[in-house]
């Protein structure tokens, strides 16, 4: 009998150091690769973070992989944009066995609409970019308090960082001619840019790359790029990129290469992180629309 008391007293130590022990990582599933670079850079080597939606994969239209189930059941946080971006999510979270909390990262970000819906693409404002970094390090916080200092730390970093970079954006706005603040962009993923730095874009494909641009679609945005004299339009490593070209043989607008909206590439491409992204687009913007 005291033997079983000592055992059962042992299994009780075991079961509650349930919290993480120094050699453990966070697991950390991230639904896209901008958020998993966020949870990166607050996370460092504690956290251990797996992607759904990898290197130029396209966030709006995915079909989850079969070890997609696997990794959420295996996650203590699942970090998703929200907003309406991950509309494939929800029957992949009911998966059995899954026990991971759910951490939305716009939490406290008022959309943009765009019809009746909310504009998911709020990254695209590093501002907004502060408040899912602030909100990642509260969830990771919460999940494994012992690295809180640790999270704390790094989160403060590169929320330095990120203001740095907001600058930087705004620096090199200011150096492109008002009038020529204006470009074509596939899909409709940079209206949070716009309002923070005075960019217009118009997309034909609307918010989400699903849709198909009509006849009619086309025919209006190539008569706005004429009658508004747009100077540029960009491609998207997500899209198809025919529609732009002929839009662009169409008006004579210039194509100014490719912006980066919803995914990063991987370690080899231009934009292997959210900074890398930001910096690249803005350079691509000045250098097209520059008189
Ligand atoms: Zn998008």
């Amino acid at each position: 009998m005291r033997r079983l008391c000592i055992w059962l007293a042992a299994m009780v130590v075991v079961f509650s150091a349930a919290p993480l022990r120094a050699q453990e990582h966070l697991k950390v599933v991230a639904s896209f690769s901008i958020l998993a670079d966020f949870v990166r850079n607050v996370g460092g080597d504690r956290v251990d973070v797996t992607t759904l939606v990898g290197a130029n994969g396209d966030v709006h239209v995915y079909t989850p992989a079969p070890t997609d189930a696997k990794k959420v059941a295996d996650a203590r946080l699942v970090i998703v944009n929200g907003l309406g971006l991950e509309g494939w999510l929800p029957r992949l979270l009911q998966s059995p066995g899954s026990k991971a909390a759910i951490v939305t990262a716009t939490e406290d970000i008022s959309p943009l609409k765009l019809g009746s819906q909310a504009d998911p693409h709020a990254w695209q404002s590093v501002q907004n970019a502060k408040t899912y970094v602030e909100n990642i390090r509260d969830a990771l916080v919460e999940a494994d308090a012992a690295d809180a200092d640790y999270f704390r730390t790094h989160a403060q970093a590169y929320l330095a960082e990120l203001d740095g970079l907001d600058s930087e954006v705004r620096a090199a706005i200011d150096k492109i001619p008002p009038e020529r603040r204006k470009v074509i962009s596939t899909h409709d993923a940079f209206a949070y840019f716009s309002r923070d730095y005075g960019i217009a874009f118009v997309a034909p494909l609307g918010v989400s790359t699903e849709s198909e641009p009509s006849a009619r679609d086309i025919a209006t945005i190539i008569a706005q790029v004429r009658k508004d004299k747009i100077p540029a339009v960009f491609l998207e490593n997500i899209s198809d990129d025919r529609l732009m070209r002929r839009i662009s043989q169409e008006t004579g607008a210039k194509i100014g290469g490719t912006l980066y909206s919803d995914s990063l590439t991987d370690e080899n491409g231009p934009v292997p992180t959210y900074i890398a992204l930001v910096r690249h687009n803005i350079k691509a913007l000045t250098s097209a629309l520059a008189p």
